[in-house]
């Protein structure tokens, strides 16, 4: 017997599949969106797919894939662009999605079961009052654990910043990956060990979270003359705290036009901003659009636009989602743009690559500053061209990750110091958390030849 059949006659009763249509097919993530990761990743597959029901049964899987050696590769939804959750030599899809439910909730704090999905979870704190601080933009799709494991930050993040920053994630319990695994909790800035590690590091079991009173939001589409007035109202949006938001999105023109779902709203030549305001301080921000030349082009509560699709499925990895339904070739680079000289640094990237397509950027906090996210939108034509695009966003003083290359190194927005390989080492001894997404040496490890340079955070320092 093949270490794979004694391992799946070590499952028992655990529910599991190895019909190979299926696994491969569950075996992909949306790493799609990257030409380069299409090629990269083709054929990349699990064995199988185990789907246990509680932790027990997690617990049992573990003991069965240390036993007989075989790679585990945590699942939530499967909506990671970067292929986190593809399987990089073979092994077991272990879908947590059973592991969901509410552990305990009290005022402004809940803990959860780590597949837990987020819009079912913020439906349910909603009646209560409380929402997640944070979401990701693909909220309807994506579980708990996989957005903290995979994710970076998203709606909420213009108010409360990054998942990375302090507060924002009370605690994670893992799983080791060992004969006899360990619960191991961790708290404050530990919490980071785990964060964005692409599940290399441990089997989340439980995820603490501080909530945020749940206010009632608009989903607003404004309008601006040109980017430079857009992205100075989408600056000082952000700097206004008493304007209560959680996305502020700024699509350039011909973007808005791209988007085919939005049904034409937005006049040519105009750039939008899209921009979840809440219900009570909405008004707040009328004199702040006028400031800067702008008017609002529509005001929904939230889930009745009519676009089809929440407005934040528009916005960050969205945007680019919602623009290759009718330009199937375009794609993005993911740049971050420091607070120091932000309007500047943005408006050289668009100088110098704004014949290449339309901006995107978000803007919201890391660590207490106004920063932005994006790059232009435009149609792939290479790789030479891509690294082309690269370098001149790194001369005009953006971070570049590699959103087109796979492995957490290769990415490069979470960097791997003594501490991190020391946790890896302790929580995954036999290396078997997909081995491949986390290189241990000090290279950095990538598929693709994009010259990214990673983000830098001033903790990091
Ligand atoms: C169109 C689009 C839009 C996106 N928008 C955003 C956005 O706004 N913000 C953002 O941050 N990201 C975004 N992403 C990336 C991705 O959606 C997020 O990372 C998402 O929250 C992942 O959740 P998931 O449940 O689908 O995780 P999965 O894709 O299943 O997994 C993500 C990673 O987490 C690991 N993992 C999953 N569950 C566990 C667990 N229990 N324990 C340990 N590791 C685990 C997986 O191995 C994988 O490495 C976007 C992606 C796409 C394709």
């Amino acid at each position: 017997m093949n270490s794979i059949s004694a391992f799946v006659a070590a499952l028992g009763d655990i529910p599991h599949t190895t019909d190979a249509a299926e696994v491969r097919l569950r075996s992909r993530d949306n790493f799609a969106v990257s030409p380069l990761l299409r090629q990269a990743l083709a054929g990349k597959a699990a064995d199988l797919v185990v789907a246990p029901r509680d932790r027990v049964e997690v617990v049992r899987v573990i003991q069965a894939a240390v036993r007989h050696k075989v790679p585990l590769v945590p699942r939530g939804g499967g909506t990671a662009n970067y292929g986190q959750s593809v399987p990089m030599a073979g092994g077991a899809l272990l879908d947590l999605r059973g592991l969901s439910g509410i552990v305990w909730q009290r005022p402004g704090a809940a803990r959860l079961r780590s597949g837990t999905r987020m819009d079912l979870l913020d439906e349910e704190l909603r009646s209560s009052g409380w929402e997640v601080r944070i979401h990701p933009s693909t909220r309807r799709q994506s579980t708990v654990a996989g957005f903290i494991a995979g994710g970076s930050g998203g709606m909420g993040s213009a108010a409360f910043g990054m998942l990375r920053d302090a507060g924002n994630v009370t605690a994670l319990e893992l799983l080791s990956i060992e004969a006899e695994p360990r619960v191991v909790e961790l708290r404050g800035r530990d919490v980071g060990l785990a964060h964005h590690a692409y599940g290399t590091n441990g089997i989340i079991t439980e995820v603490e979270l501080p909530l945020a009173p749940a206010w009632p939001w608009r989903e607003v589409v404004l309008a601006f003359p040109d980017y430079a007035r857009a992205i100075r109202f989408a600056v000082q949006l952000a700097k206004e705290a008493g304007i209560l938001k959680k996305l502020i999105s700024v699509q350039e023109w011909p973007a808005p036009a791209m988007m085919r779902a939005l049904g034409g709203l937005v006049p040519e030549g105009l750039t939008a901003v899209f921009a979840m305001l809440a219900e009570p301080t909405r008004a707040a921000a009328d004199d702040l659009v006028a400031e800067f030349d702008g008017r609002a082009l529509s005001d929904d509560a939230e889930g009745e636009n009519p676009f089809g699709a929440p407005l934040y499925e528009f916005s960050y990895g969205h945007g680019l989602r919602q623009i290759q339904k009718s330009h199937p070739r375009t794609t993005v680079l993911q740049g971050m743009f420091p607070a120091e000289g932000l309007v500047a640094t943005l408006e050289r990237v668009r100088a110098r690559l704004g014949h290449l397509g339309p901006m995107r950027t978000e803007v919201f906090l890391s660590e207490g500053e106004v920063v932005g996210m994006g790059s232009p939108y435009f149609p792939f034509a290479g790789a030479e061209e891509m690294a082309d695009c690269v370098r001149v966003m790194q001369e005009a003083g953006a971070q570049i990750a590699n959103s087109h290359a796979t492995g957490l190194r290769g990415v490069g927005i979470k960097s791997i110091g003594p501490r991190e390989i020391a946790f890896k080492r302790d929580m995954d001894p036999h290396d078997l958390l997909n081995p491949g997404q986390m290189d241990l040496g000090d290279a950095i490890a990538s598929v693709s030849t994009l010259p990214a340079s990673g983000w830098r955070f001033r903790r990091d320092a």
